[in-house]
């Protein structure tokens, strides 16, 4: 037996010696420990109906040749619409039943029994915003605000894509690379795993109003780039929307 282990199973066996007077003080302990349970505050909004797939706005073969035809096909109309069907089944029933999304995204928590919800409700959320972030043909990089609010933070635009690209490349596994506008009106650039997403108050580290989002997730690039993020990655920076971007970012700032 290695000594840790010993050491571990001596503890118990003295913990379980000492009776159930023990275990019963430790059940107090943890009842007196226990938070109450604070009512949710009231969403913002209210929604009417169940959750919809959204249009992409453009052809699925539009973005080629930096994203290609099939791709977009079953990352929209495949993965982001089960996203949108498992978020309606995991909510009915729930207090986020008439919830928008993000109102979910604002009371969401890491608890298990939000699990679902928090996957499949970041799901419709991030692709929602991914689409509208990117566009074909993309557009000129940012001059006016947005471009000075960038050269502050990161120096160049150019050291933001580098920065930028670190950031997705960094994400183990499925998740997300953003740029965000902090609540201190600053930009900065994070990575979430999975269907997370920065607007989700009880789950991420930074919290901020997204500008750009880039899904990782193989499912977004494996059937042309395979194992080769870094290219996708370079493949996204000429279909982003900086108009769009701007707009975000004008109105995050007011
Ligand atoms: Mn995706």
């Amino acid at each position: 037996m290695e000594k840790r282990t010993f050491l571990k199973t001596g503890l118990f066996l003295g913990i379980a010696a000492a009776g159930s007077s023990f275990l019963q003080a430790c059940k107090t302990a943890a009842k007196v420990g226990t938070p109450p349970i604070v009512p949710m505050p009231p969403p913002k909004s209210l929604r009417s109906g169940p959750f919809t797939l959204p249009p992409l706005g453009y052809d699925t073969g539009a973005l080629e040749p930096h994203i290609d035809k099939m791709t977009m096909e079953i990352h929209h109309d495949k993965h982001h619409n089960a996203y949108v069907t498992n978020l309606n089944d995991a909510v009915k029933d729930t207090v986020y039943a008439a919830y928008e999304l993000e109102d979910i995204m604002a009371r969401i928590s890491t608890s298990d029994v939000d699990k679902k919800i928090r996957n499949n409700g970041g799901g419709h959320w991030n692709h929602t915003f991914f689409w509208q972030t990117i566009a074909p043909g993309g557009s000129e990089m940012p001059s006016g605000n947005l471009g000075a609010a960038i050269d502050a933070a990161f120096g160049s635009h150019d050291k933001f894509k580098e920065q930028f690209a670190a950031a997705a490349k960094s994400v183990f596994g499925s998740g997300w690379a953003w740029l965000c506008v902090g609540p201190d009106k600053k930009l900065f650039i994070s990575a979430t795993p999975n269907q997370d997403n920065p607007l989700m108050t009880n789950v991420v580290k930074q919290l901020g109003t997204p500008l750009i989002g880039l899904d990782v997730w193989e499912h977004a690039y494996y059937l042309k780039y395979q194992n080769k993020r870094p290219d996708y990655i370079t493949a996204f920076n000429n279909l982003i929307n900086w108009k769009v971007v701007a707009d975000r970012y004008n109105k995050a700032t007011i």
